[in-house]
């Protein structure tokens, strides 16, 4: 399956308009855009090509209430439906909650913990960076953005890469910025550790993963 190339924002005003509650749902595609007042969320959160409330008349099923949450995620980690279905399976055959693990795995690629590092303005750009080979797991040279790290694994920027004008400004943006408990970032050293896995309160994505779980089972 190919990969979207149209405006990102048009994603992001798609969740919105389907949110029953009317909340903005950003998916955080563009960087330090999306904090500004620029986002397109923030200036109209009607559905693309919608110009009035984005307000749906029709009802919406179930099962349509499942396929939206499912492509909320799948756009908001910025992966292929292909392997995002490979990861729930794989989630399935881990004993537990699959819904949990499912996000965990998400969460534990490469290219998010740059981005929750702070060391990167989306994971866009962080998924550019990991195959550009910027990144060392444990000394290696890792450029596979799908990569899954474990506890333990140390994450180091390559010495050449550090003197990019991209790491100039994004070391500060990780300097003035906290990442998630269950990351470390030594800001001296440029070093960052996977503490422990991601537990569900340390993950802000805001999706129910459980109607994505029923969404796979049908
Ligand atoms: Fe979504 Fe960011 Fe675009 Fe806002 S600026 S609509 S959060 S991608």
């Amino acid at each position: 399956m190919s990969r979207y190339t149209g405006p990102v924002c048009r994603l992001c005003r798609r969740e919105t308009a389907a949110s029953k509650t009317g909340e903005k749902i950003k998916l955080f595609l563009k960087g330090d855009r999306c904090l500004s007042r620029k986002c397109a969320v923030e200036r109209r959160g009607t559905a693309p090509g919608q110009k009035t409330t984005g307000k749906s008349r029709t009802k919406v099923s179930e099962y349509g209430r499942q396929l939206r949450e499912k492509q909320k995620m799948r756009r908001y980690y910025g992966v292929h439906e292909a392997q995002f279905e490979n990861y729930f399976r794989e989630a399935a055959r881990v004993p537990g909650q699959t819904g949990r693990t499912f996000l965990q795995l998400l969460e534990r690629r490469l290219d998010n913990i740059v981005y929750r590092l702070n060391l990167a303005a989306s994971r866009a750009q962080a998924r550019q960076l990991v195959t550009h080979r910027h990144f060392k797991i444990n000394g290696k040279v890792v450029n596979v953005p799908s990569h899954i790290v474990r506890p333990g694994d140390v994450v180091t920027i390559g010495p050449r890469s550090l003197k990019s004008p991209v790491f100039e400004s994004n070391l500060e943006q990780a300097r003035s910025r906290r990442p998630p408990d269950w990351l470390e970032w030594n800001e001296q050293e440029n070093v960052a550790k996977v503490l422990q896995l991601p537990a569900r309160e340390h993950i802000d994505t805001p999706v129910d993963e459980q109607l994505i779980v029923e969404y796979y089972s049908r």
